[in-house]
């Protein structure tokens, strides 16, 4: 069923199982949430959101370390296509093989993306097009993040006095692409574990040249009762405080629970995640970064897609751009968890 379709100049945007763009007679699924019928589809990076297993037809355009990087994650994309006439690959800087896609210079589409380099990422490339295709997470005024060096700074400081208390800390966020710049950040720290699912990705990246500390690699089912006393660091998925896990850790060892996302610029979220602090590192642009996405790409028309799809599209109409929602496209309780 197609819920939402639009035809700008001869050129389709439809929702589709995912957002289904037509340009003369070819068809791009881009991110598709399962099988579909199109010339191409385009995989943008390797969150299980945008994940599928295609089928044996579907010709997949995406980088070789999202094809890698899913395959460690249960997802085969086959053979992917990273170099097609008239289409272009841009880094679009939210995780490791990240990319958003140009088709000739009719359509950007950003996939999710991040508008300031942090650590071993470089910030969203863009070029101009005439229809832009949109994430917009975190499209409201309010999300404005701080300077990742600040914040690093402040977490730093945080864990010194931890340490010298002698209480362990939990360094929490989602297992790929979060979890690998608090690998990155805090790797001076010793001893430092990473949960198995953050080790496996963590391991991906090491082969592909990005310089984390070898750790020790923490099963919480074998290894919950031979964490060591005193401080220690960990890397861990983000789960709350009330998990069995984290209870477990904070009755034993008194560690402190840290909770890394952008939806930590709002006061309830270290509450709703049972965390004792929390910090607004994101892998997505923030309000501003999004508006300079848009200026950059200088489009005719915006549609967006996730978070706050209809204030920004707002927002843009007031600042002069032709922009609107795409509707029955928005995000699921799965970009909190992992966007
Ligand atoms: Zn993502």
């Amino acid at each position: 069923m197609i819920a939402d379709i639009s035809n700008l100049g001869g050129t389709t945007v439809a929702v589709n199982g995912g957002i289904q763009v037509e340009i003369g007679r070819t068809r791009y699924s881009l991110d598709p949430h399962g099988q579909v019928r199109a010339d191409y589809t385009f995989v943008s990076h390797a969150h299980i959101d945008h994940m599928h297993n295609p089928s044996k037809n579907e010709k997949v355009i995406a980088s070789s370390l999202t094809r890698e990087l899913a395959k460690a994650r249960g997802y085969d994309l086959g053979e992917t296509i990273e170099e097609l006439e008239g289409v272009e690959l841009l880094d679009s800087g939210h995780i490791l093989g990240s990319r958003a896609i140009r088709i000739q210079d009719e359509v950007y589409y950003t996939g999710d993306a991040s508008g300031r380099a942090r650590a071993f990422l470089g910030k969203c490339r863009t070029r101009q097009a005439r229809i832009l295709v949109m994430e917009t997470t975190y499209g409201t005024p309010e999300y404005v993040f701080p300077p990742t060096a600040k914040l690093v700074k402040e977490v730093n400081s945080l864990i010194s006095s931890a340490y010298d208390r002698g209480s362990p800390v939990v360094l929490m966020g989602y297992p790929l692409g979060k979890a690998q710049l608090l690998s990155y950040f805090f790797s001076s720290w010793d001893p430092i574990f990473y949960h198995e699912s953050v080790a496996t990705m963590n391991s991906i990246h090491m082969d592909h040249g990005v310089p984390l500390k070898p750790g020790r690699r923490f099963d919480p089912l074998k290894d919950q009762d031979r964490l060591p006393r005193g401080p220690w660091v960990m890397v861990s998925p983000m789960s709350s405080g009330r998990s069995r896990l984290m209870a477990h850790l904070k009755k034993e060892h008194g560690a402190i629970l840290v909770a890394f996302s952008g939806w930590a610029m709002g006061q309830g979220y270290k509450y709703a995640m049972g965390a004792d602090y929390s910090f607004p590192l994101s892998d997505h642009c923030d309000y501003q970064e999004l508006i300079s996405l848009v200026q950059a790409v200088s489009p005719e028309m915006v549609y967006t897609v996730h978070g706050f799809a209809s204030e920004f599209a707002r927002d843009l109409r007031r600042m002069g751009f032709s922009a609107r929602p795409l509707a029955a496209y928005q995000s699921s309780l799965s970009d909190y968890l992992e966007g």
